[in-house]
């Protein structure tokens, strides 16, 4: 049994200064105490009780090349050295921006910022600028950020539990304080759907500005989308003046350079990439059609920010595309093979313990669930898995060294290998022996 007294310490400590003593809710679900970290290096995290951990947390997706990768390092220290922010142009913002446009199929333009968060806020505007239109079609179970015009009290089941009556109405705020205003331009739909999209789309796109879509549901169940959704939403918002906003925090960088839209072979209008593209520091962007991003050239809508496009960001967005690009696709095809390892090593035994329990995996991410069906394609079956076994199956795997989300995907990076993979492998073997279901 591991300690971990000295993270339980600081939490107290911290307790007296930080609300809830975590600086982003959804970290105090961490369970038995949000862990305080003294070190990394590649795969792996070190705690302030020394214990070491395989990381498939990752920072919740940034770290697609591990911890503290040398070159990243490296060239972040050699950025900071000039100055690590100007309110001035500099030619990395050019490099990476021209580097985006080569590899995003959709970009023609690129507008950076700093969190997923404030990508989306600004590819909203620029949708409604665009289109002169006001409402904003949304999925049950997608994530877009915590701003009042996007956040409802479903994005992910991380944030609380799921009203079921909720789903048949509009969208609720999903915390205090939220406005209900900007909530009254959201139509709610189920995902997957297409009867559904056609019906909304058909009653109401004389004032829908956007349609914005996870491409793959990654945030409840990694779902992905059934074969002919996303070409039938494509095919129907072009018909009907409607930006289509493919939410590419998760699947930019991760899916391939050229994220999702890529892999599928669609092209929304806008997209919006953060996490992964500068490896674990804060960098977003809004990427896609010129039409459409010109409209802040035009001066007709504000994209501000402080820090936009900083000298540390854009450095570290660079390394991560050189980086992933050095050996052609070698480190993609590397992060999906080890998701497959992964994911087909958890479902053989999980058949062999006759435990119920459904591994979706897609590309290099994937999401394990307890639950006594075939398959989880849709959010309502999502909801029905065992949360309480999940928590414990955490808790247990932390004990054995394995550090992984309460509930959510689980990640892989470049610094990941087979003796990581194998290693997880045997102790989930032992926690599943633990796990009365
Ligand atoms: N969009 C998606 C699809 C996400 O998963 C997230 C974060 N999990 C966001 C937007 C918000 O990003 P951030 O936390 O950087 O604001």
């Amino acid at each position: 049994m591991i300690s971990i007294s000295e993270s339980k310490v600081k939490m107290e400590e911290a307790k007296k200064y930080i609300p809830g003593g975590v600086a982003s809710s959804l970290r105090s679900s961490m369970k038995p105490v949000p862990l305080y970290v003294q070190d990394a290096s590649g795969a792996r995290v070190v705690d302030v009780n020394n214990n070491v951990y395989i990381d498939y947390l990752l920072a919740y997706g940034p770290l697609i090349l591990g911890h503290a990768h040398p070159d990243l390092t490296r060239n972040i220290h050699e950025a900071l050295l000039r100055g690590s922010t100007y309110g001035l142009q500099h030619d990395g913002e050019i490099r990476l921006a021209k580097r985006l446009t080569e590899i995003l199929p959709c970009a023609d333009q690129v507008a950076f910022s700093g969190s997923g968060t404030e990508a989306v806020m600004l590819a909203l505007r620029l949708a409604r600028a665009y289109t002169g239109k006001t409402k904003i079609v949304r999925f049950y179970g997608h994530y877009h950020g915590w701003s009042d015009s996007i956040f409802t009290s479903f994005p992910s089941p991380d944030f609380g539990s799921v009203q079921k009556d909720s789903l048949l109405s509009a969208a609720a705020p999903g915390t205090g304080g939220q406005s209900n205003g900007s909530l009254q331009e959201l139509i709610l739909l189920p995902w997957n759907d297409p009867d559904a999209l056609e019906k909304a789309l058909n009653e109401h796109s004389h004032d829908i500005a956007a349609v914005i879509t996870e491409p793959v549901m990654c945030n409840s169940g990694c779902i992905a989308p059934k074969p002919g959704y996303m070409a039938f939403m494509r095919e129907i918002t072009s018909r009907m003046g409607i930006v289509l906003i493919w939410d590419e925090v998760i699947t930019g960088f991760r899916f391939g350079l050229g994220g999702a839209h890529e892999r599928f072979g669609i092209q929304p209008d806008l997209v919006t990439i953060g996490k992964a593209m500068a490896g674990g520091i804060p960098l977003s962007a809004v990427a896609g059609k010129k039409e459409i991003l010109q409209l802040i050239e035009e001066g007709k809508v504000l994209h501000l920010g402080t820090l936009n496009g900083n000298s540390l960001s854009t450095a570290a967005g660079l390394t991560v595309i050189d980086t992933l690009s050095k050996d052609g696709s070698f480190a993609f095809s590397k992060l999906e093979a080890m998701a497959v390892m992964l994911a087909e090593g958890i479902r053989t035994l999980l058949k062999n313990k006759r435990i119920s329990g459904v591994v979706n995996q897609l590309g290099p991410v994937f999401h394990v669930m307890f639950i006594d069906r075939e398959e989880v394609s849709d959010f309502d079956t999502f909801n029905l898995r065992d949360t309480q076994a999940y928590t414990f199956f955490t808790e247990k795997l932390l004990e054995e060294g394995v550090l992984i989300r309460q509930t959510g995907l689980w990640y892989v990076s470049t610094a990941h290998g087979e003796a990581e993979v194998k290693e997880t492998l045997q102790a989930i073997d032992r926690v599943l022996d633990k796990m009365k279901l």
